[in-house]
């Protein structure tokens, strides 16, 4: 099948085609046409199927069909929600690729970020708006959107969406739309939650499914950051304000950093406990009690020590240090998004591990989905710093151990 066949028009058809898409994925060979029909559907399908592009160009072929009315002042027609500022800003970069031959106005709007710019943006007036939960039900109470016009709302990554807590904020603002509109649902995963919303909101929806296309993607969204070494604290301390929530792991390499770690996110009042190789047995399972019992929702660990440790419900991985060998990535994210929940993997990725991140992406066959928008970019041009052994210096910023010796001797968590 061929994009054409979809009954797409052109300005779509050229932006698809620059983006290098030569045929539709199957779930948008299978939604689109549903979406078209204006009927209601509930997708499983992950991320890395092409699920946006499902719901984005189908809406953006209804908004077209519509262009001949008389132009008035922009209203929002369509409104996608999305659990997370990362997710949100991908689905509008998704939208602004497919509808730039077009005059279609789109815009993003999530929490943690200043508000007066978003206001500037929505007082002009757009057709599409891309929005976390929390900060559109405050732009909606300030009278700053008007959702008496949408058409279509899309609630997208709805079982992370209900992993987060947000479901009365979904019902709240899917009481806010029109009564008519039309409901796209797509999830990772449809549990009994997902099911129950589905039943209560959608009107005889239709069912796509697509299986998953890899075993570590299963119900991951793996997301990689590039980051000075220097700056990997700061940026996890705003990925911890902004973005992750949650119960969650963060991996470090070494028994040093997992320390570091741990004394600066309690002097920033998490509430956080770690576990390495140099704790006592019963410190280490005091952590995973607290852990287990929601005492702290951080828990920092190595990877030796995690090992084997079941633990439940856990929302997010944190790959702080990208692991040196490959296999251990899949360990530690599939430490998330188990028994059919969904689970978020962060990779945060200086230049010296850019290596590692190579050797990985080869094991799982994917190419991790790196998110640009962050407050400390690396230079693309970075070189990995080599630190040269000193006599003064860190026993702890030793240069890497050359292949041989790695494969030698135990590793040193
Ligand atoms: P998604 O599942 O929406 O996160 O999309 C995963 C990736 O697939 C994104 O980088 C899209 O740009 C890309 N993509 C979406 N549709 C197609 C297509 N028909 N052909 C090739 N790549 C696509």
């Amino acid at each position: 099948m061929s994009f054409k066949d979809l009954k797409l028009s052109k300005p779509l058809l050229r932006a698809v085609a620059e983006a290098g898409y030569d045929n539709p994925t199957l779930v948008q060979e299978k939604t689109i046409p549903l979406i078209l029909d204006k009927k209601d559907v509930i997708v499983s399908a992950q991320t890395g199927t092409g699920k946006t592009a499902a719901f984005a160009l189908p809406i953006l072929q209804s908004l077209l069909d519509k262009q001949d009315a008389p132009k008035k002042g922009k209203t929002i027609k369509a409104l996608i929600v999305s659990p997370t500022r990362e997710l949100a800003i991908q689905i509008e970069d998704n939208f602004k690729t497919y509808c730039k031959h077009t005059n279609l106005r789109t815009t993003v709007v999530f929490g943690g970020a200043s508000l007066e710019p978003q206001k500037d943006t929505l007082k002009k007036g757009v057709d599409i708006l891309i929005a976390t939960p929390g900060r559109l039900l405050d732009l909606h109470k300030q009278d700053l959107v008007n959702l008496d016009y949408v058409e279509t709302l899309v609630l997208d990554e709805a079982d992370l969406m209900l992993d987060m807590g947000f479901i009365d904020d979904v019902r709240k603002i899917e009481r806010l739309c029109t009564k008519e509109k039309q409901i796209l649902l797509f999830s990772a995963t449809i549990p009994h939650k997902v099911e129950q919303l589905a039943n209560s909101i959608l009107t005889t929806p239709e069912r796509v499914e697509v299986a998953q296309n890899s075993s570590t993607s299963k119900n991951v969204a793996q997301l990689l950051y590039f980051v000075p070494k220097k700056s990997k604290i700061e940026l996890c301390l705003h990925l911890l304000r902004n973005t992750i929530k949650g119960n969650i792991i963060i991996f470090r390499r070494t028994k040093y950093g997992v320390d570091k770690l741990e004394k600066t996110l309690l002097n920033n009042d998490y509430k956080v406990d770690s576990i390495h190789g140099d704790k006592s047995q019963t410190s280490r399972q005091d952590a995973l009690n607290r852990f287990k019992t929601g005492e702290v929702n951080i828990l920092i660990a190595t990877d030796v020590a995690a090992r084997g440790i079941d633990i439940n419900d856990l929302d997010a991985v944190v790959n702080f240090d990208l692991p040196n060998v490959p296999e251990t990535y899949v360990h530690r994210i599939g430490r998330t998004a188990r028994a059919g929940n969904t689970g978020m993997a962060y990779s945060l990725c200086s230049a010296d591990e850019k290596s590692y991140l190579k050797t990985i992406q080869q094991l799982i066959q994917i190419q991790l989905d790196v998110i640009e928008d962050h407050p400390y970019p690396l230079d693309p041009k970075a070189e990995p710093i080599i630190h040269k052994s000193k006599k003064t210096g860190s026993k702890h910023r030793k240069g890497r151990k050359s292949e041989a010796s790695k494969k030698k001797k135990k590793r040193w968590y």
